[in-house]
């Protein structure tokens, strides 16, 4: 089995929670797979655009890649912002966040959780599938400056605490995104 691939991602975040999990194989950056394209995400749920972004990032490097699509679903806003997490506000990982609170406010259920479809495509057309999800709830305020995106206004159910207050480690044990991996690599 090849112990190299590639993580199509341009989120940092994301980068460190696969090479922390995923401790037996080398993961490489778009950057040092050579590869500096934009995937544009257009799949209507998270396990489609995994797939985009991993079949696309295998074809232009030549190696087996490894995509994630995830987001943050919110019980009393229908499932949103969901697969558009990214791109809820327009702006950055800050707006969005500001754009939740303010769409929360006042709202009694704030249930969530995350969830994490990941495709892992390999030269010779093979793929891996794999999901994970986390639940918890939308906080009123920040709390903690770990992680990334809404992870300082996720209160985990396992951790009682938010994401955002949690180690790395604490985090990948029991995030979406650690499931999801763990899953996957059972699979391989
Ligand atoms: P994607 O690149 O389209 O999969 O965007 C995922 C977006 O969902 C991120 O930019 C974050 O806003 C949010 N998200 C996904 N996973 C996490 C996480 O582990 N912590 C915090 N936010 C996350």
């Amino acid at each position: 089995m090849q112990k190299i691939m590639v993580a199509a991602t341009g989120n940092a975040g994301k980068l460190k929670e696969f090479r922390a999990v995923l401790r037996d194989y080398t993961v490489l950056s778009e950057r040092e797979a050579g590869f500096s394209g934009d995937v544009e995400e257009t799949g209507s749920t998270f396990a489609e655009n995994a797939l985009i972004k991993a079949r696309a990032v295998c074809r232009a490097t030549g190696l087996a890649a490894l995509a994630d699509d995830s987001g943050l679903c919110v019980e009393a806003l229908g499932g949103a912002p969901g697969v558009y997490s990214a791109r809820y506000s327009g702006g950055g990982d800050a707006e969005n966040r500001r754009l939740l609170l303010k769409n929360m406010q006042g709202v009694s259920n704030r249930r969530a959780a995350f969830v994490c479809a990941i495709a892992l495509c390999f030269p010779d057309g093979c793929l891996i599938t794999a999901e994970g999800k986390t639940e918890g709830s939308i906080l009123t305020e920040e709390r903690g400056e770990n992680g990334f995106g809404y992870d300082s206004l996720f209160l985990s159910d396992d951790l009682n605490k938010s994401f955002g207050e949690a180690s790395d480690e604490e985090k990948n044990a029991v995030s979406h995104r650690g499931r999801a991996l763990r899953a996957l690599e059972a699979k391989l």
